[in-house]
């Protein structure tokens, strides 16, 4: 069975190395042709948003999916009329519209922050009243990794909120100052099987994940997600697999954006899960059967973004598991991750800190 494969980053490179040994071909779409997926798989190279090369794409694979959810939706859905696309079509125009991704978790009874839709200045300045200080104006599209965000503190920040971001679509809603992030990841079969893996802990810097510890264990606050996340792979027949973001508040969880797609926090999976969230998305857009998605232990896994340490540091730690993209440094970007497994949590929080520590020396991180 052939894949093809919109977007050939760090996703689509694990997605193949997970494939391989389930005798599946890939094939990839990308702008670029310096890619972490073109180092394992073949690449088309153009425009992800023409649709001469989707259509070219999904006439040579069996199955098309995604490793990058800002691809057109109106020209994927031309290119692929009549063939296999999953994640499906309406899950990533949910995903890809902050306002829409709002409006899906209200339908759905999934508690999110309180939010406006702005066009104005004016709708900004009501906004700024009605939903309350401080708070965060966002593009509705293309925002990743904190990017195209602007903090406002008090009214002092309209003007450069507005000067900032203003003239696009803009969503505003209020700061929450959670207790802690988390995510929850689950696959759904084509014959409506779900799979959910255990609670992710997220330690954010700038806006870019850092550090996921999981398990994380809080099972009170582990059920409340997985329910979430089971109402959004039902409510949107989904195929493949689903990441929930979610704020920690006084105990109680907050919705922030879905991922239609495997996700970051859950790359911890490959080595700490008996079947990775790559394979099952694969077994999920493929009609096969899902593996479990218990843990092996206890998880920690840590971004390696703007540098790479010398490869000795790391593997010179004792069962740490490094994966380089293959990507030319640059400050704030993923080049790379690395995964340790301990025997308990307590073990596993505390080497996972040292070895930030070590790592990233001026980094600080919430307790
Ligand atoms: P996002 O791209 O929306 O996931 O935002 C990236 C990160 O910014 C989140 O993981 C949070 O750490 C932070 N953030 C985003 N929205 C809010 C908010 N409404 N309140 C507090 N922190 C936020």
């Amino acid at each position: 069975m052939r894949i093809g494969i919109i977007g050939a980053g760090q996703l689509g490179q694990m997605l193949a190395l997970a494939g391989y040994p389930l005798g599946l071909d890939f094939e990839f779409v990308d702008a670029s042709t310096d890619t972490p997926a073109g180092r394992v798989a073949p690449v088309l190279t153009g425009d992800i948003n023409d649709p001469a090369l989707l259509r070219r794409l999904a006439r040579r694979s069996d199955v098309v999916s995604f490793d990058w959810e800002n691809v057109a939706v109106s020209a994927l859905a031309r290119a692929t009329r009549g063939r296999h696309v999953f994640p499906p079509l309406r899950a990533l125009a949910a995903a890809q519209d902050r306002l829409a991704e709002k409006r899906t978790f209200e339908r759905l009874g999934i508690a999110t922050t309180r939010f406006a839709a702005i066009e104005t200045r004016t709708q900004l300045e009501r906004a700024t009243a009605r939903v309350g200080l401080p708070g965060v104006l966002k593009t509705r599209r293309l925002g990743y990794d904190g990017k195209g965000q602007y903090l406002l503190r008090s009214a002092h920040d309209i003007d450069g909120a507005w000067a900032t971001l203003g003239g696009t679509a803009l969503l505003y809603e209020e700061f929450v100052p959670f207790d802690y992030e988390v995510s929850i990841i689950g696959a759904r079969a084509r014959d409506g099987t779900v799979a959910i893996y255990p609670l992710n802990r997220n330690y954010h810097s700038g806006g870019i994940l850092r550090l996921t510890l999981a398990p994380w264990p809080q099972p009170r606050v582990a059920r409340a997600a997985a329910a979430s996340l089971r109402r959004l792979l039902q409510a949107l027949h989904y195929v493949g697999v689903l990441t929930l973001e979610l704020f920690v508040h006084r105990g109680r969880l907050l919705a922030n954006e879905m991922a239609p797609r495997v996700h970051n926090s859950g790359h911890w999976t490959i080595e700490g899960a008996v079947t990775s969230q790559f394979e099952n998305h694969l077994r999920a857009i493929c009609g096969l059967p899902l593996g479990a998605t218990t843990a092996r232990g206890h998880a920690a896994m840590i971004n390696l973004i703007g540098s790479l340490p010398p490869a000795a540091t790391l593997l010179a730690e004792p069962g740490l598991h490094w994966h380089d993209y293959g990507k030319q440094p640059r400050p704030g970007r993923k080049l790379g991750h690395c995964t340790l497994i301990e025997s308990s949590a307590q073990r596993r929080t505390a080497r996972a800190r040292k070895l930030l520590t070590k790592l990233c020396p001026q980094l600080s991180l919430r307790p």
